[in-house]
């Protein structure tokens, strides 16, 4: 049996470079070698969003073309829809008991997202217990692997607690999954903020066009310490030479801005230039690939159902035998 990756995004808008180099990099690099499921988590997106439902269609569409341009394939990855598996919130209620609330209070990524969010009304019980319903999301599929960015450590580790505790108390069925990080762990926004992210509006987006990214660039932060061309710059720290590093494959021409900045011989609208053909070189042809789909919508949707019928069968497979073990298995006559 293959090994198998299962790993997702909330449809809270399309996706953005910080979603590629932290994780949609690795499910493209591995998916002939794992038996694949993505998961576009709409019932998480609406934990903080339950006012607009109305905005998961779009978005479970716009990702799914964001998936299928940076080279998902759909004969070897299943994108499936969450809020189409319901096996998946029966497992989330099992998986409650599991969990006690001081663990949930001491999650650093939920802390850190509910002071973010700033929710004016309270916090929402949805909110703040979506790890362990992303549990029973890792969980069902049986996953071994999950690329993910490095905000999402915590809650693989929540699940592989939840996974030890159920397996001891009912019997070892379940998989304790490992977290894959990407080639950048987390990538900054263009704000210098610590994530790129989609919450915050510091993105560069898989699917802007070159004139967006490159009004996303030139309004990028650099070095706050830095007030003329001819001060010496930082380098480190600095998003626009994070950018750089990541992006730019030419190695040289980043060594050389990097040297220069540093002396004080070249300003932040040379070095963003740079980037924003850099940027524009890598996005092109992920853009291109994007309206090719995008011109296709019956196809996207036969897609998403398709992935969805297989992830849904995974997943009865999978509560059936959680059942079983739970001793929960009354037969309706
Ligand atoms: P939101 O603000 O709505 O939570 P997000 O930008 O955090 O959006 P998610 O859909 O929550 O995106 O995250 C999907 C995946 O992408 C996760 O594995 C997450 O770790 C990864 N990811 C998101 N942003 C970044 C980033 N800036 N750097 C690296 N990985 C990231
Ligand atoms: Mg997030």
């Amino acid at each position: 049996m293959p090994k198998r990756i299962l790993t997702g995004d909330r449809p809270t808008s399309p996706l953005h470079l910080g979603h590629y180099v932290g994780s949609l990099q690795n499910r493209v690099r591995l998916q002939d070698e794992y038996d694949t499921f993505i998961l576009i988590a709409d019932i998480q997106a609406l934990t903080d969003n339950f006012e607009r439902p109305e905005m998961l269609e779009a978005n479970v569409f716009e990702v799914t073309l964001d998936y299928l341009a940076v080279g998902v394939d759909p004969h070897k990855a299943k994108i499936v829809v969450q809020s189409m598996v319901p096996e998946l919130t029966e497992l989330t209620i099992y998986f409650m008991n599991l969990v006690t609330v001081a663990t949930l209070e001491r999650n650093p990524t939920l802390k850190e997202e509910i002071k973010q969010r700033n929710f004016t009304k309270g916090i929402p019980v949805g909110f703040w217990s979506y790890p362990i319903s992303q549990a029973a999301d890792i969980t069902i599929f049986k996953a071994d692997l999950v690329p993910v960015g490095e905000d999402q450590l915590p809650m693989i580790e929540q699940t592989r607690e939840i996974v030890r505790r159920f397996n001891r108390l009912y019997k070892k069925i379940l998989i304790e999954p490992r977290a894959l990080l990407g080639k950048v762990a987390r990538l900054p926004g263009t704000d210098g903020g610590a994530k790129m992210s989609k919450s915050v509006g510091n993105c560069i987006y898989l699917g802007d066009s070159p004139e967006q990214v490159r009004q996303r660039v030139m309004s990028m932060f650099t070095d706050p310490t830095r007030i003329h061309p001819t001060d010496p710059g930082h380098v480190e720290g600095n998003p626009v030479f994070t950018y750089h590093d990541v992006f730019n494959p030419d190695k040289a021409e980043v060594e050389d801005l990097k040297d220069r900045y540093r002396k004080g011989t070249v300003g932040d609208v040379e070095v963003k230039e740079r980037l924003v053909k850099a940027l524009t070189d890598f996005l092109d042809p992920i853009r291109a690939r994007r309206a090719e789909f995008a011109a296709k919508p019956q196809l996207v949707r036969e897609i998403i159902n398709e992935g969805t019928r297989q992830g849904r069968a995974l997943a009865q497979q999978t509560m059936d035998e959680v059942r079983s073990a739970m001793k929960i298995k009354y037969a309706l006559d």
